[in-house]
């Protein structure tokens, strides 16, 4: 099986329908949550995510959002947004984000795999440094994890008490590229597909992954977007400049 790995699309329109058109083959999506917070788009965003497919992770900007919780943990432009995004989302919507499950998720037939938003320990909690990894690597519960969260674009791995930084090497900043990590059976893994709509790896273009069950590896991909179009959503519902801004560094 084939599995489309997204996440972090944050009410980017423009990364998401990039990824979707220049995705590989796949039998089907799963998102790792934060649907919306950030960017301007957040209707267009949920109304495709609830069709894209059966597993999505709730995300900390989902709950807040939602008003599942509150902004108190948030930085003041993201309490901006998000309380931007609780007003424009439509009531399907915002009950569909409401009402998102927490991870870990998990999908028929695949024991060693689990699906969550932060850690699999704890739903809010940053895996960023190697450091962050080791303590979910050694205590989670399945081989296999896919997080999001931190918008980084990587895996950890754990084998025989040693702990490694997987980062997939690209060349380009301006075209589509995958890089692909064949997984070792012996060892156990985080693994974050990046972030589709506000990449922090200082890689400015969309990220998301391919996961082959069959030939167990995860292919790591990037793609170009229109930027300046969601720059423009952004400016023009008058959002923190800083959230457009940082699109075009990917930071
Ligand atoms: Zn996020």
């Amino acid at each position: 099986m084939r599995i489309l790995i997204i996440s972090d699309i944050h009410s980017n329109l423009e990364g998401l329908e990039a990824c979707l058109e220049h995705t590989p083959q796949h039998d089907v999506i799963v998102n790792l949550g934060d649907v919306v917070g950030y960017g301007a788009s957040p209707n267009e965003v949920t109304d495709h995510s609830r069709k894209l497919g059966p597993i999505v992770v709730r995300g900390n900007h989902d709950k807040a959002c939602s008003g599942v919780m509150g902004i108190d943990s948030f930085n003041p432009i993201a309490g901006l947004a998000a309380l931007w995004t609780k007003q424009v989302l439509t009531p399907e919507n915002l009950t569909w984000l409401a009402t998102l499950k927490q991870g870990p998720l998990f999908m028929d037939g695949l024991d060693d795999v689990q699906f969550v938003h932060g850690s699999p320990l704890d739903e809010d909690e940053y895996v960023i440094v190697i450091r962050d990894a080791i303590a979910p690597l050694m205590r989670a519960e399945r081989t296999l994890t896919f997080f999001g969260h931190t918008h980084i674009q990587g895996a950890f791995s754990l084998e025989n008490e040693a702990v490694e930084t997987l980062r997939p090497m690209y060349r380009f900043r301006d075209k589509m590229e995958s890089y692909e990590i064949p997984l070792r059976k012996t060892a156990r893994y985080l693994i974050n597909p990046g972030s589709v709509g506000q990449p922090r790896d200082g890689d400015p273009r969309a990220g998301f992954l391919l996961f082959n069950t069959e030939a167990y590896s995860v292919t790591f991909l990037r793609v170009p977007y229109n930027i300046a179009g969601a720059q423009g959503r952004i400016t023009a519902a008058k959002l923190p400049e800083r959230l457009a801004t940082r699109l075009a560094d990917g930071r």
